[in-house]
């Protein structure tokens, strides 16, 4: 059982809460009245939220079909049934179930919101995309703000890579919760953003790009790739002082990503104001392989391959799967002839190290990835991938998050 699955099923249950909670106890339907209660006192009732619980779908579906059968169908059960459907994999049986129950007179509107927000996953897990946007919109005219449904709605548009509608769903999330989620929020709409730039970039409307990765900025100054690509197009625009500033705002306000803006500070920098930078973030991040790589490199170009390898030693001790790390020891040995002490000193270093294929891993789902990605391809969540270090002892470490 994934966590997702779970996680359908709590949204599942707090959709039929809400859902029951918008009624009376009473109701009278199709010339009866059906005892809202009664339902809920049902032992098939229990039973079948226990077996839920348990994570035992088809026995939960058994009793809780009991349930609804016994108590008149009501309509949050009935969801319910519907719900497990789909996330049994059953995507066409779920949809039938909601589909039914949109046919029942007399829905209240928060009723009818609910069903068509059921029915939105329905479609949404089904891969009828355009279906899935129609009912979580029609969704959000009945419940203005509801927060399920703005929130499939980004994600539908993000993976269309309509990022304008993604902003707008996001920004509309935001706006209905408190200040102190807001942060979140904005890293989110700074990294949709970010997107829009790009876009534009594409279709070659520079200026508008360049608003777009400003404003990326404006929302959170840590966002990475907004700040590289601001700098990426002042240097388009000819302006290399400005392209230099937006590259160390991004050190200033992320060093742990800082390392992204190496290359193009070094071609940017005259000479001494480049080793000068990677000094400062070995002095302020200790764990800083990247810094002392780039440093290394810089030295061994000047000529200073002994203070180069030392840097690439101490980097190796922090990440020993580093290739580029043992690439450029191997360089830099070889500059220096191979002399056998320091030779020896490597076969040492590296004697217990255990290497990763995939060292970038998503905090929130796990997946692995040979990059650093901005989306988690696995969860589509925003900037959760850290590095995974391994230790020369060979036992994993994580990296901060
Ligand atoms: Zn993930």
């Amino acid at each position: 059982m994934t966590p997702l699955i779970t996680l359908g099923i709590l949204v599942a249950l707090l959709v039929g809460l809400a859902a029951g909670k918008a009624w009376e106890r009473y109701k009278l339907r199709d010339g009866r009245w059906i005892d809202r209660r009664r339902a809920r006192e049902s032992p098939h009732y229990m039973l079948g939220l226990n077996f839920l619980v348990a994570n035992q779908i088809d026995p939960a579906i058994e009793e809780l079909g009991r349930a609804a059968e016994a108590a008149g169908d009501p309509l949050e059960i009935r969801l319910i049934l519907g719900n497990l459907y789909r996330e049994k994999g059953q995507v066409g049986r779920a949809i039938q179930e909601h589909q039914a129950l949109l046919q029942r007179p007399n829905l209240r509107k928060l009723e009818h919101a609910n069903v068509l927000l059921c029915l939105g996953l329905d479609y949404r897990r089904g891969g009828f995309v355009d279906r899935a946007m129609e009912a979580f919109s029609e969704v959000l005219r009945l419940d203005p703000g509801n927060q399920y449904a703005l929130a499939n709605l980004e994600k539908l548009h993000e993976e269309q890579h309509q990022w304008a509608e993604a902003y707008a769903a996001r920004q509309q999330l935001a706006a209905g919760e408190p200040a102190v989620n807001q942060a979140r929020h904005n890293e989110i709409l700074a990294f949709l953003e970010n997107e829009i730039g790009l876009e534009a970039l594409k279709a070659g409307d520079i200026a508008s790009s360049a608003e777009r990765f400003q404003s990326a900025i404006d929302l959170d100054e840590r966002n990475a790739p907004a700040h590289l690509n601001l700098g990426d197009v002042r240097l388009r625009q000819g302006d290399p002082a400005e392209a230099r500033a937006a590259w160390e705002q991004l050190v200033a306000h992320s060093p742990d990503r800082a390392y992204l803006t190496f290359s193009r500070l070094e071609a940017s920098y005259d000479s001494g104001k480049f080793p000068s930078l990677c000094r400062q973030l070995i002095a302020s991040q200790p764990q800083d392989w990247r810094a002392r790589l780039a440093l290394a490199r810089h030295l061994r170009d000047q000529g200073d391959a002994g203070q180069a390898l030392e840097l690439l030693f101490d980097a190796l001790a922090i990440n020993p799967h580093g290739l580029a790390l043992h690439q450029a020891i191997w360089q830099t040995l070889s500059a220096l002839s191979l002399p056998p002490d320091l030779v020896t000193r490597y076969m040492e270093l590296t004697r217990n190290a255990v290497f990763y294929v995939d060292p970038h891993i998503c905090v929130r789902c796990r997946y692995r990835s040979t990059e650093l990605l901005w989306q988690c391809p696995h969860c589509h969540e925003w900037n959760t991938f850290v590095e995974d270090r391994v230790s020369t002892e060979g036992d994993v470490l994580k990296a901060e998050g």
